[in-house]
């Protein structure tokens, strides 16, 4: 089964296009045909199609808005020069799994899109009104190309945090703002900390209630996740991916208290603030930079620039405190998994995160550690009894998975 995976965001469309099926699944062999990315969707678009091994390809086109974008997608794939032999045509794509952040407290698992599945995801909006529906747009431009017949799957990025108890997932608010307005703890990443955890647990042969672990996903966003006996007991971020750890542009936790004092002196409306806190604040707002961890980490070896330090400083202090946080409300666990782009490709963050979690028995193998670098592996010492993964993540192969698990009725563990 080809199955195009659409990550549709605001001004841009992710999409990775995978063969699978469940035999494929059963035998790790599902085939990355092609990846890609369409920004600046609404102009003049750049569009990055990368096929297999071969080199990636770039062109700009005027793309008004997500559905022109998935057809010159098609367009392309289906031409002789995209390298693409799988789909001649758009009726080879035989199923679409789209990346959902919001399914609220709807949908605890994927589900087969139709007007009903459509219509809850529409009523998520209010809790993600910059995401949904730039998801929901995706959906429809996918019906539109490919017609009704071709199923389509939604994979939601809180689905995974449904089994947080609710001493983890009440916020300590008047108890009628969670029954009027579901004002609680909702998690995202899921489909991150989910894939991590499916792949740690194969990494040592152990069984998912075996599984006792805290995931770190290090990205542009980030998050940490408590998984007790596999499922998550506990997540740093909550009604929305604002909370929880230092992020590129986010703030993470800090006093609600702050929310007016900035708007106060400084003359802004709450949406103004709002944006302040998701867009300007986190790595970029301290160092005063830039989001960009790779970056910061260039220019601190360079220039040691003080806000550059603080910046990383900060950053893997609030996420050393969610380690111990989670060991403390999850009673011990036996590994901390590390992913996301800084999770994957910095040992120096990981190596600062991790120091002082001797007391934790948690130590890394330096050696182990600076080897790790874009694939699995564990990285802490032989004589650490916490342990320590690097394990990249791979949301795509996950939301393609359960594609096909769930047009084919098949069971598919969160
Ligand atoms: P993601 O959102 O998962 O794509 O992660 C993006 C973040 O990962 C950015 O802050 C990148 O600078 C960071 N990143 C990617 N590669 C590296 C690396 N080799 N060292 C440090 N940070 C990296």
């Amino acid at each position: 089964m080809n199955v195009l995976v659409v990550n549709s965001g605001s001004s841009s469309l992710k999409f990775q296009l995978i063969a699978t099926d469940l035999e494929r699944i059963e035998q790790q062999q599902d085939d990355r045909i092609c990846r890609g990315e369409i920004e600046g969707i609404g102009g003049q678009a750049i569009v990055r199609i990368q096929a297999r091994s071969q080199p990636a390809q770039t062109f700009t086109a005027s793309l008004a808005d997500v559905a022109p974008a998935l057809q010159y997608l098609i367009r392309y794939l289906t031409s002789d020069r995209s390298g693409v032999s799988e789909i001649r045509s758009a009726a080879d794509v035989h199923a679409v799994g789209h990346r959902v952040v919001h399914g609220g407290e709807l949908f605890e698992q994927s589900a087969l899109i139709d007007d009903q599945v459509l219509k809850g995801i529409e009523d998520c909006i209010d809790l993600a009104p910059l995401h949904n529906p730039n998801n929901i747009k995706g959906i429809l431009a996918a019906r539109e190309l490919f017609g009704q017949a071709v199923p389509q799957v939604a994979v939601f990025d809180t689905a995974f945090h449904h089994s947080l108890p609710e001493q983890s997932y009440l916020y300590a608010l008047p108890y009628h703002l969670y029954r009027r307005h579901r004002i609680r703890r909702y998690g995202f990443h899921g489909t991150s900390h989910r894939y991590v955890a499916f792949r740690y647990r194969a990494l040592r042969g152990l069984t998912r209630e075996q599984t006792h672990i805290i995931t770190l996903h290090l990205g542009n966003g980030c998050s940490a996740a408590a998984l007790r006996a596999g499922s998550s007991v506990d997540t740093s971020m909550g009604m929305t991916p604002l909370e929880g750890l230092v992020m590129g542009t986010r703030s993470g936790d800090l006093d609600p208290a702050i929310v007016n004092v900035i708007a106060r002196k400084e003359g802004l409306s709450p949406s103004e603030v709002d944006a302040l806190l998701n867009t300007q604040s986190g790595l970029l707002g301290i160092s005063g930079l830039t989001n960009d961890m790779r970056e910061l980490q260039a220019e601190l070896k360079e220039h040691d620039d003080r806000r550059v330090r603080l910046a990383i400083d900060i950053f893997c202090h609030r996420a050393r405190k969610y380690i111990g946080a989670f060991l403390a409300s999850m009673g011990g666990a036996d590994a901390v998994i590390f992913t996301g782009g800084i999770g994957e490709n910095s040992p120096d963050i990981r190596a600062r995160i991790c120091s002082g979690m001797e007391w934790a028995g948690l130590l890394l193998d330096a050696a182990k550690n600076r080897g790790t670098v874009g694939r699995e592996g564990k990285i802490s010492d032989d004589h650490s009894t916490l342990l320590a993964y690097a394990i990249p993540t791979d949301e795509e192969l996950l939301i393609a998975r359960d594609t096909v698990r769930v047009i084919l009725g098949e069971p598919h563990p969160s």
